[in-house]
C-alpha cells in the first residue's frame, strides 16, 4: 500500500527465530515505524513485538550503510563501479581456481539472507565455482542439535509449534536458554502459560529472568549437562515413570539407553553438577508425570566440545517420557536468527547436504541436481566454517585445543548398527583442514572476525587469504580484511521468504529503497554467475522458489502464490501444492524407514571441562542480551539498543567481586590463555561465584578474544560456553 509515498509492508521480523509478523512503514530509504500485525494473522505473534522488533530498525537507514562497491588498494578502500568490482572478483576467483583448483575456494552464507538467497549462495558455490566448501553460521549455534536430532528422530528441526504446543503445554524443561532476552515473544507465551498453571523447570548455570517464573530452578555447573540429563533418565527408569507404551511401540535401543544411564545415580549427579539429589529427582518426576511437556534449549546446551552429546541426551529424555509426536509436547531447539532454520539449513549452504538435507554423497540426489543445473555438484563433504580458518596456508595452528577435541574422551556415541539413524556424515568424512589449502573466500553477510572463537586466529586467517570478498550492509570487522566489499540490501529492502524456528516459511516484503547502489544478495550472485558463464535468469524470488520446490521435497508444495494468500505461512514438510504443511512432526512415524525413533545413549565424564586452574580460576560463559543481537553489526547502530546497553560488560558474583576488590561498574581486565579484554564489571548474583558472563555483541571487549578454538568432534560447533579465565581490577 502507498499513501503520500508511505510504503507499508506486511513482513517478518529480521531478528530472532520466533518470526513475529508486523507492518513495517517506510518512505524512500527511511524507516518510519513498526506496527504489530493482527494476532489472528500471525501465529508466532499473539502479543506484540519485542523491543528489537519494535525499535530495532535504525540500522536500515543508518549513515554507516555501505552504498557503493569498494576495492582495497594499498591498504585503503576506494569506491568502484559495480562493473569494476564484479570484474575484479571474476578475475581473481578464476585465477585462484586455475592455479590451485576449485576446492581452494570457499563460500559462507548467512541466516540474515532469505531462503532464495541462501539457495543461490550454495548453488554459486557448487555449480558456478564447483567447490564443496560452503557453510554458514548455523555451524556456530545449533549444528550439534541438528546432528543429534537427525540421529534420534530424523529431521534436524524443532518438532512442534510455538503457539499451539509451546504455548499450551503442561510442563517445560528449559535449559541453556536465556529465553526472555533471546526469544522474548516466545518467552511471553511460556510465562503466560506458566501463570495459567503449567510447570516450569529450569536447569542452567545462570539464573536468568525465565527462571524467576519457574517452579524449580537448579543451578548447574557449566559443561555438565549430559550428566544431569542422564541422571534424570536414571531416576525415571528406576522409578518406572517412563512411557512404556511409547517406548515399546515407537522407539528402539531402549536397553542401550538403560545400560548407559544406569551409573548416573542422583548422588553421582550431585557430585559432578552441584544439583542436589532432591532437586534432580523432583524435576525428573515433574517432567515424567506430565501428560505433555516441551523441552526447550539453546546455545547453553549446544556450544560445547560435547554439544552433540548434550542434544542427544535431551532428545533421549523426551523420547523416554513419550513427549514427541503429539500436540503440546516436543523437542524445541530455539533457533537464534529469523532464517537460521531455512537459510542456514533447509537451503543447503552446509557442506554435507544439498537443499532439503539431501546427502551430497547420494548419486540419485546428485543426478537430480545435475539434470537441473547442467553441472554435477561436488560429491565430497566440504569444510565446515569453523575448519576453514585453519585451512588457509601460512596461518599458525590453533592456539589451544585441536579440531575435533572430544572433551570427555572415550567413545563418542556412534551410529552403531546402520539402522540407528542417520548421523551427520560431515563429521568423519571428506575434507579436513589438514588436507585442504584455501586461497579465496566469498562471505555473504557473516562476520567471522567477531563471531569465531579465538578471533585473533580468525583475523590472522582472513588477512592471509589471497582474495576475500565480503557482501555486507556495513564495514564490519570482517569486511575490513576484504579485497572487495559489495554493498548489500537489508531485509527491509527485499522480497523473499524466511523460515522460523517452528519450520514456518513466511514472506518478507520491502518497505524502503536500498541506499545508494546497494543490491540484494540474490541480484549480486546472479550478476556474478552470469559473468562466470552461467545464465541464471531468475526474474524474481518466486522463480528461485520454483526451483527450490522442484529440487527440495520438504519444500515441494511451497509457492509464492500460496504464501501470498496465507499470511501465516506454511510449515515444512510440505510435499506438494495440495499439502497443508506439517504443524508438528512425527505424529505417525519418525523420519526413518521403519518409522521408529532411536535412543542414542550419550556418555559423560565425571568432571566439567575444561577444569579451572589456579591461574584461571573462573569459568566464562557467553551469550546475548535483550537489546542486542549477535555480533551487533545491526543493533550497535540503533539508538534504543545503545541507550540501554552501550558497551560490553562482565557479570560477576558479589562474593567474587568483594574478594577481588572489584566494584560495580568499574573497568576490569578479563584474561584467558587466548587474550584479554577490558570491560565494565556488572556485579550481580545471576551466576554462581565461580562463573562469569560476557555478552557476544561488542567489538570493544569482544568476548571471542577470550574463547578458544575447541570443537565438538561431531558437529564442529565451537565450545563458546566454557572458557577458563581470571579477572582483576585495572
Ligand atoms: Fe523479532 Fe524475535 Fe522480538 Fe519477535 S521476539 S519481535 S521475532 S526479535
Amino acid at each position: 500500500a502507498r499513501k503520500r509515498n508511505i510504503r507499508v509492508a506486511d513482513t517478518t521480523c529480521t531478528y530472532c527465530g520466533v518470526g513475529c509478523r508486523f507492518e513495517l512503514y517506510g518512505r524512500g530509504e527511511e524507516v518510519l515505524g513498526v506496527r504489530p500485525a493482527d494476532p489472528d494473522q500471525t501465529p508466532a505473534n499473539d502479543f506484540s513485538t519485542c523491543v528489537k522488533g519494535k525499535f530495532g530498525y535504525d540500522y536500515v537507514d543508518s549513515d554507516e550503510r555501505l552504498t557503493t562497491p569498494l576495492i582495497e588498494e594499498d591498504g585503503e578502500f576506494r569506491e568502484a563501479s559495480w562493473d569494476e568490482a564484479l570484474d575484479r572478483i571474476v578475475d581473481r576467483l578464476t585465477d585462484i581456481r586455475d592455479e590451485y583448483g576449485a576446492d581452494s575456494l570457499a563460500v559462507t552464507s548467512s541466516s540474515k539472507a532469505t531462503n532464495e538467497e541462501n539457495f543461490l549462495a550454495q548453488k554459486f558455490a557448487r555449480q558456478v565455482l564447483e567447490t564443496p566448501h560452503v557453510d554458514n553460521c548455523t555451524r556456530l549455534c545449533h549444528s550439534s542439535t541438528v546432528a543429534a536430532l537427525k540421529q534420534t528422530v530424523g529431521y534436524g528441526a524443532m518438532t512442534n509449534r510455538i503457539n499451539e504446543d509451546i504455548g499450551e503445554t503442561d510442563c517445560y524443561l528449559i535449559t541453556g536458554s536465556n529465553t526472555t532476552e533471546s526469544h522474548p515473544v516466545l518467552a511471553t507465551r511460556i510465562v503466560q502459560n506458566v501463570r495459567d498453571g503449567a510447570d516450569l523447570v529450569v536447569f542452567d548455570p545462570r539464573k536468568m529472568t525465565i527462571a524467576d517464573h519457574a517452579d524449580q530452578y537448579s543451578r548447574t555447573k557449566p559443561g555438565t549437562d549430559t550428566v544431569w540429563l542422564n541422571g534424570m533418565m536414571h531416576h525415571i527408569i528406576e522409578e518406572g515413570l517412563y512411557d512404556e507404551g511409547f517406548v515399546d511401540e515407537r522407539t528402539k535401543h531402549f536397553d542401550d539407553l538403560k545400560d548407559t544411564v544406569e551409573p548416573y545415580t542422583p548422588e553421582r549427579v550431585e557430585e559432578v553438577t552441584d544439583v542436589p539429589v532432591a532437586e534432580l529427582t523432583n524435576a525428573a518426576e515433574t517432567i515424567a508425570t506430565a501428560d505433555t511437556c516441551v523441552y526447550g534449549w539453546a546455545m547453553g546446551l549446544t556450544q560445547h566440545a560435547h554439544g552433540t552429546r548434550n542434544a542427544l541426551a535431551i532428545a533421549n529424555l523426551a523420547l523416554l517420557c513419550g513427549h514427541v509426536g503429539k500436540p503440546k509436547s516436543g523437542l524445541s531447539p530455539f533457533r537464534g536468527q529469523n532464517n537460521v532454520q531455512g537459510g542456514g539449513g533447509d537451503m543447503g549452504p552446509i557442506p554435507n547436504n544439498l537443499p532439503g538435507y539431501q546427502d551430497v554423497t547420494d548419486d540419485d540426489v546428485l543426478d537430480k541436481f545435475e539434470d537441473s543445473w547442467g553441472v554435477r555438484p561436488p560429491d565430497e563433504v566440504g569444510l565446515r566454517v569453523t575448519e576453514m580458518f585453519s585451512a588457509i596456508p601460512g596461518v599458525e595452528e590453533t592456539v589451544e585445543g585441536e579440531q575435533g577435541t572430544d572433551a570427555y574422551g572415550g567413545d563418542y556415541p556412534e551410529d552403531g548398527e546402520a539402522e540407528r539413524g542417520t548421523d551427520d556424515p560431515a563429521a568423519d568424512e571428506g575434507y579436513s583442514p589438514e588436507n585442504t589449502d584455501l586461497h579465496g573466500m566469498y562471505i555473504v553477510g557473516e562476520n567471522p572476525a567477531q563471531s569465531e572463537p579465538d578471533i585473533q586466529h580468525a583475523e590472522e586467517a582472513l588477512a592471509a587469504l589471497d582474495f576475500l570478498v565480503v557482501q555486507e550492509l556495513f564495514m564490519t570487522e570482517t569486511a575490513k580484511h576484504a579485497d572487495v566489499v559489495l554493498p548489500a540490501a537489508s531485509m527491509a529492502e527485499k522480497y523473499g521468504t524466511v523460515t522460523n524456528t517452528e519450520r514456518r516459511i513466511q514472506l518478507v516484503r520491502p518497505a524502503v529503497e536500498s541506499p545508494g547502489e546497494a543490491q540484494t544478495d540474490a541480484a549480486i550472485l546472479q550478476a556474478l554467475a552470469g559473468r562466470l558463464g552461467f545464465d541464471w535468469d531468475y526474474e524474481s524470488p518466486a522463480a528461485v522458489m520454483d526451483e527450490i520446490n522442484d529440487l527440495t521435497p520438504i519444500y515441494g508444495g511451497v509457492t509464492y502464490d500460496r504464501l501470498e494468500e496465507k499470511e501465516d505461512g506454511l510449515q515444512w514438510p510440505c510435499w506438494d501444492e495440495d499439502h497443508p504443511g506439517t504443524p508438528y512432526l512425527y505424529e505417525d512415524a519418525f523420519n526413518f524407514d521403519d518409522g521408529l525413533a532411536r535412543f542414542v545413549p550419550s556418555e559423560a565424564a565425571d568432571e566439567m571441562h575444561p577444569v579451572p586452574t589456579e591461574e584461571y580460576p573462573f569459568t566464562l560463559t557467553t551469550g546475548r542480551v535483550l537489546y542486542h543481537w549477535h555480533t551487533g553489526s545491526m543493533t550497535r547502530r540503533g539508538n534504543a539498543s545503545m541507550k540501554q546497553v552501550p558497551e560490553s560488560f562482565v557479570t560477576i558474583h558479589p562474593e567474587a567481586a568483594d574478594r577481588l576488590g572489584i566494584a560495580d561498574d568499574e573497568y576490569v581486565r578479563v584474561e584467558s590463555r587466548q587474550g584479554d579484554i577490558v570491560v565494565r564489571a556488572n556485579v550481580e548474583e545471576t551466576s554462581g561465584p565461580d562463573v562469569l558472563f560476557v555478552p557476544m555483541h561488542f567489538i570493544h571487549g569482544a568476548v571471542n578474544r577470550l574463547t578458544k578454538e575447541e570443537f565438538d568432534p561431531r558437529s564442529k560447533i565451537p565450545a563458546y560456553k566454557v572458557t577458563n579465565v581470571r579477572v582483576e581490577p585495572l
